[in-house]
């Protein structure tokens, strides 16, 4: 024995483990302590019955009285054999099921498991199953009644997400032919469930009323012309003034969250010891789960802590502690003009509903106070009262596809809680036609089938199967794993800005543009053995790239099954590889115009390269381009652009792109070097 340690007294063998026995019984019995605190808890035995009684059941309680993570317990306490529960929200999935995992004291993936999108995470074992609601959805395909589910918990209805009211109307109809051997459960965090009630032919409605305490709302007295900066000086005001509690803020995305992080650390180092410790914990959709866990942690005494958070913080998570809600009144949604058929992510105002929602999660433990960003009178006038569900905003031709494919071909008559304009049915329609999923008579094609199987969005999938024509198949499924993850590829620390401009400079190089610039650097990583040394040193975050290598891996198993032969044509030739991504994406073909920016083909409008993009500075501009999304901040911008000789608009679609509109006009006179063109954004 080492001297230092002859003196001590002989500690008995079993001690430690003891010790532990005990920590984790003491553990086991506050956590029953927790659940039975809950306001779900008094109503368990009532809501059983019910559940054993009726089919289908409407749960409405406030967010953070336990639906989520409590009734699929008690059924299967209850003797109920395997639940399922949605969740629009894979960050959602992911967090309920290990805290439900972790109650349960069994590790998460065996009895309590999630499945998002290129991530399973269950096995033989799971009697609890976490899904998004898009991947409940693909289960119809598998199987079309979902035998393998004695509840089906539609969680968060409330939000109307497009997946969500897909799938309470695919529901519906196994409901009625599954009979007596099928529950059904949906839950609202918010009072309207009339409407789902109605729709479940009277379903019954059970009310568990929350605790709520008062929570004193704040308006500015003028708009905020930037909402990121005043939230972070509301942050700090609070942190410097007010009690103790912990800070929850809204922003619309990873890159606001991003920068108001920056800002607070740079504003917080200089304070000295003389305030708290201001803890700073994010919470977004594509944060890795090991970071997510931070927002659920206690805050030390002394310190404070504020999460910086999207829309996932209104009614999916609960956040312990949150005492000071701040609500800029903004949030991302996708928007879909059925006119033009163009969708994008554009930057709205949150509905009043919406904002009641936010300020509700001030008060769930003690009174709170919202700090709104904007005015009463902006609150009265200019916000909406209720959200717009996604259905009737968004671009359709997913579902479209997924419901002819499961073998609902007359969409008209589909039982939709609220119908589509029927304009926007059919410009899906037209969309899948143009992209040969469907034949004239809107028939479903043998590609059409195809592309249905891949968990992608049409044009994605369009293009991945086109692949196998250009025998590049390898390298477009490398682009679409990187597109999955993007946003997040490349990192530009303050002080290094220049190297890792020249470092993504690098994978530019070469030409094609950013899915080019995304596969080089995918092909480089895995050439230098998949390396965390190569990502430091190339400015690329080590996470992203590896969860592109798990969709990657993800991708080329799915290709085995819609039989896509796989094949390479190395990094350097790239035009079969952006012929491809053609196939897919030539609705998204725009033109270079006099005055320096692009105007789309189809229902032309004027839109603008993305400063994140590798031509939006270049000094030559492509003449045709292709973009991969739009997103609305000050103007309409693509991101993620492609460059494309334009007669391949008519290889890749004849009859959406006549050959006469796409000439490649050389003799036209256009400027060849142009200035910087584009606008700035935050
Ligand atoms: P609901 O679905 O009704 O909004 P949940 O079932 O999500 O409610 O949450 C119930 C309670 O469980 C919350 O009030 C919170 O106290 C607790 N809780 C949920 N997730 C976590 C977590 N990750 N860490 C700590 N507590 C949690
Ligand atoms: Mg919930």
């Amino acid at each position: 024995l080492p001297a230092k340690l002859q003196g001590l007294p002989h500690l008995p063998q079993r001690s430690f483990a003891q010790q532990r026995i005990a920590k984790r019984k003491e553990e086991r019995e506050r956590i029953q302590e927790e659940r039975r605190s809950l306001p779900m808890y008094a109503h368990r035995d009532a809501l059983i019955k019910a559940i054993k009684q009726y089919q289908v059941v409407i749960v409405q309680s406030e967010t953070g009285s336990g639906k989520t993570t409590q009734i699929p317990q008690y059924l299967i306490e209850e003797g109920f054999g395997s639940v399922v529960c949605t969740q629009p929200r894979r960050v959602a999935a992911m967090s309920v099921a290990a805290r439900v995992a972790y109650e349960m004291g069994v590790k998460l993936g065996n009895e309590v498991g999630y499945s998002i999108r290129f991530e399973d995470c269950t096995s033989d074992q799971t009697v609890i199953k976490y899904v998004t609601d898009g991947m409940l959805l693909r289960e119809f395909l598998s199987e079309p009644d979902l035998k393998a589910y004695d509840v089906i918990l539609i969680d968060e209805a409330h939000e109307r997400s497009m997946s969500t009211d897909i799938v309470m109307g695919l529901i519906k109809d196994i409901s009625r032919f599954r009979g007596d051997d099928v529950r059904v459960i949906i839950s609202s965090a918010t009072m309207d469930t009339e409407k789902f009630s109605s729709y479940f032919d009277d379903a019954p409605i059970y009310s568990v009323p929350g605790r709520r305490y008062d929570v004193d709302i704040y308006y500015t007295k003028t708009p905020e012309p930037d909402y990121v900066e005043a939230s972070c000086v509301s942050v700090l005001q609070i942190h410097a003034s007010q009690p103790a509690g912990d800070i929850l803020v809204f922003l619309t995305g990873q890159e606001e969250i991003e920068a108001a992080e920056e800002i607070l650390r740079e504003r917080t180092r200089g304070l000295g010891s003389k305030l708290g410790e201001l803890i700073i914990a994010p919470i977004y959709a594509t944060l890795p789960s090991e970071m997510q866990a931070k927002i659920f942690e206690p805050t030390p005494e002394g310190a404070r802590k504020v999460v910086l958070a999207t829309n996932i913080a209104e009614t999916s998570v609960t956040i312990p502690g949150i005492v000071y809600v701040i609500d800029p009144g903004f949030c991302k949604q996708k928007s879909y003009n059925a006119k033009t058929g163009m969708e994008s992510l554009l930057v709205v105002p949150v509905s009043r509903a919406g904002a009641k929602q936010r300020a509700g999660r001030a008060g769930r433990t003690q009174p709170g106070k919202c700090f709104r960003l904007y005015t009463k009178w902006s609150y009265m006038n200019e916000m909406e009262e209720d959200t717009v569900p996604e259905l009737l905003r968004t671009n359709l031709s997913q579902v479209v596809l997924l419901l002819l494919s499961l073998g609902i071909d007359n969409l008209i008559d589909f039982d939709f809680i609220d119908a589509p304009p029927p304009e926007a049915l059919l410009r899906s329609l037209e969309h899948l036609y143009a992209l040969g999923a469907l034949n004239d008579k809107g028939k479903l094609t043998k590609l059409g089938r195809r592309m249905a199987e891949l968990p992608l969005e049409p044009m994605m999938a369009k293009a991945l199967l086109a692949s196998e024509k250009y025998k590049c198949s390898e390298e477009v499924t490398v682009i679409c794993s990187m597109l999955s993850v993007n946003n997040a590829v490349f990192y530009r620390p303050k002080q290094k800005k220049m190297m890792a401009d020249a470092a993504r400079a690098a994978f530019a190089r070469g030409g094609g543009g950013d899915h080019m610039t995304l596969l080089r650097c995918y092909a480089q990583w895995r050439d230098a053995g998949f390396s965390t040394q190569w990502c430091y040193e190339h400015f690329v975050q080590t996470r992203t790239m590896k969860r592109a290598r798990d969709v990657y891996e993800q991708l080329d198993a799915l290709l085995e099954r819609v039989e896509i032969d796989r094949h390479s044509v190395g990094t350097g030739d790239k035009v079969p590889i952006l012929k491809a991504l053609t196939a897919g994406f030539f609705y998204n073909a725009c033109r270079l115009q006099k005055n320096g920016h692009y105007r789309t083909l189809k229902n032309p409008h004027t839109v603008r390269i993305h400063p994140s993009s590798c031509f939006a500075n270049a000094e030559i501009r492509p003449r045709w381009l292709i973009y991969h999304e739009l997103v609305f901040t000050t103007k309409e911008f693509m991101r993620q652009v492609f460059e494309i000789e334009g007669n391949w608009l008519h290889e890749a679609a004849p009859h959406f792109h006549k050959a006469e509109d796409v000439l490649e006009e050389s003799k036209r006179k256009m400027p060849k070097v142009l200035g910087k063109a584009g606008g700035k954004v935050r």
